[in-house]
């Protein structure tokens, strides 16, 4: 799961790149020598676009193989007719049609849930941008007037010494701060991709008379989307899928890191397994996403993982046990003080009224009730990383012994 600043940060810093690489190759000694480097330049993008492809279909990323199979599409479009005059036909069409469905595709994308290319109706999703592009681009290229008015109307009202339409800027607006308002909120790589395809095909097209503008432009988009391909693949290593947060892995890798004292905490939910054999699987399962989501909200200045079954560990930087000891106590009520509510789905009233009035009920009665135990110590640099967890092992056995639903020092 990147931070926030990386996400926003990647796909503005490809934009970035693509824009002043652009100023130094075009125009510069090699530019006008070798035909060469213009070649190369022009498939750079179906370079790297198929390699983010192969990237997705590999990782199982539909949403974004969709994304960049409609890429090819649209990169694939402007040079195959938009190296003309815009004035010209069908050129100004498939201009207009671009600059329309890309910022709708690009929403599109960002709003429908995660899709599987195993179901016909998500292999329908992921291919519909793509597809409504080909076919009607290829509908104005058999039908120069088809659309040909509506086209000439939007280049007279081209808005910002751009050829683009206010419509059209208006739907890339959106789309901007829809992907905008996703990436910070969302914490997915996907809408970082989607922001840096908005604002690299809005450059696109609002530039398009500047030459090989496309070129750098969608060869940004391949790297962004490689990179957050890539970065999204290592992450699922290092996280863990039931409850999002950092796993063993992430825990070792995040202690090589330590340098001068802190503390680690070891945090064990209590008699987990007859919740489980009373509730069932599936609410054992909500209920420790619960407590990660606790471990994340309430623990303040430590990082949260998921060692292993019902157990997470606290890594409490630069800070000593007597320190943390507060904070793991205001966790340990946190979760002992939350309700979850238990619902039977064969019960499940009709009536929404029902609903609620049954729903303040189990809340109020609060029929789950969640404790752990923890244990807690100290460590610092110059000690083995695997003695300080087992120090907080066993004063959180300690912990069990004493009754549980508490919290020990080492
Ligand atoms: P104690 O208070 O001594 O820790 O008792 P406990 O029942 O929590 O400990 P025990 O080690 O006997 O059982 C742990 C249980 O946690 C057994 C296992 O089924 C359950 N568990 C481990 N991982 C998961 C998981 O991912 N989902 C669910 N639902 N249960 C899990
Ligand atoms: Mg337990
Ligand atoms: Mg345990």
């Amino acid at each position: 799961m990147p931070p926030l600043l990386m996400r926003l940060l990647v796909p503005l810093l490809c934009f970035a790149a693509a824009l002043f690489l652009r100023g130094e190759v075009v125009g510069g000694p090699l530019w006008h020598r070798d035909e060469d480097v213009a070649f190369l330049l022009r498939n750079l993008p179906y370079i790297l676009l198929l390699l983010a492809m192969l990237l997705a279909l590999l990782s199982h990323h539909a949403v974004e193989a969709g994304v960049t199979l409609s890429m090819l599409c649209i990169y694939w479009l402007i040079q195959t007719y938009l190296q003309v005059r815009l004035e010209t036909q069908p050129a100004l069409q498939i201009y207009y049609l671009i600059s329309l469905v890309a910022p709708c595709s690009i929403i599109f994308y960002a709003l429908i849930p995660e899709q599987s290319w195993r179901q016909p109706l998500g292999l329908l999703a992921i291919g519909l941008s793509p597809m409504v592009l080909l076919i009607t681009s290829s509908l104005l290229a058999l039908n120069e007037n088809f659309m040909a008015a509506s086209a000439q109307q939007g280049l007279a009202a081209s808005v910002f010494g751009t050829h683009l339409s206010l419509l059209s800027i208006s739907v890339f607006f959106l789309c901007f701060m829809i992907c905008l308002g996703l990436s910070i909120h969302r914490q997915k790589t996907l809408e970082s991709s989607l922001l840096g395809c908005t604002l690299m095909i809005f450059a696109t097209l609002g530039w398009i008379q500047l030459s090989a503008i496309s070129a750098f432009m969608f060869a940004g988009i391949g790297v962004l989307l490689i990179i957050n391909l890539t970065g999204s693949l290592l992450n699922i290593g290092f996280r863990d899928e039931l409850t999002q947060i950092g796993n063993r892995r992430a825990l070792r890798q995040a202690a090589k890191a330590l340098r001068g004292p802190y503390s680690v905490a070891m945090v064990d939910a209590d008699y987990f397994k007859k919740i489980n054999d009373q509730f069932g699987h599936d609410l054992g399962d909500q209920a420790l996403r619960v407590i990660a989501s606790l471990l994340t909200k309430t623990a303040e200045g430590a990082k949260p993982f998921r060692y292993g079954g019902e157990e997470f560990c606290l890594l409490f930087k630069s800070k000593s046990k007597q320190e943390v000891l507060q904070t793991l106590e205001q966790i340990r009520l946190a979760i002992a003080n939350y309700d979850m509510v238990v619902r039977n789905k064969k019960q499940r009233p009709k009536k929404p009224q029902q609903g609620e009035k049954r729903r303040g009920a189990s809340k109020r009665s609060g029929e789950l009730r969640l404790t752990v135990s923890i244990g807690v110590a100290n460590g610092d640099g110059s000690r083995d990383f695997e003695q300080v967890l087992k120090q907080a092992d066993r004063a959180l056995y300690r912990a069990k012994a004493k009754g549980r639903n508490q919290v020990q020092a080492a």
